[in-house]
């Protein structure tokens, strides 16, 4: 178990695209496990690979107890609208407002490289969708509407 260091807006990395993974070697094993001792360190919902400095096509999420690792994901279908708050651990004390689909049906391989579809609405597709923006060096901020504004650290999730 190790935990990382979540890169933070303003380090390049961020920004740039990720490449695919081809198979999941033993450094990549542990990388994930890193990424989920990192995310339910610092509390968060979601992260993805860039954001301890990796530029792989990684995802990891859990936002209500069910863990998804999700490598070299894609969206496949989406539909429907929401409006709400969404943080980012790279953007640590902040929030925003951004617009994303209500519901998403992604596709992503798991730690056996086994391919699987997932169906999401509401909290998970958002976080879907934000991490799966991580993975090509788009962060939230780029689609928040109106201003970016303080939180505190008890009442929201970070992706
Ligand atoms: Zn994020």
């Amino acid at each position: 178990m190790a935990i990382r260091n979540i890169r933070e807006l303003g380090d390049e990395i961020l920004r740039k695209n990720c490449r695919e993974v081809k198979e999941v070697t033993p450094r990549i094993r542990e990388l994930i496990q890193d990424m989920y001792d990192t995310m339910y360190e610092a509390q968060g919902v979601g992260l993805a690979a860039p954001q301890v400095g990796i530029l792989k096509r990684i995802v990891v999420i859990d936002v209500d107890g069910t863990p998804y690792t999700m490598i070299n994901p894609q969206i496949l279908e989406k539909s429907g609208e929401q409006t709400g708050s969404e943080g980012c651990l790279s953007v640590p004390g902040k929030a925003g407002i951004v617009t994303r689909p209500n519901y998403v049906k992604a596709e992503a391989w798991n730690e056996e490289m086994e391919r699987y579809e997932v169906e999401a609405e509401g909290l998970l597709a958002r976080a879907i969708c934000h991490e799966l923006d991580h993975l090509d060096g788009v962060m939230y901020v780029d689609l928040v509407e109106g201003d970016i504004y303080d939180v505190t650290a008890e009442d929201e999730d970070e992706e």
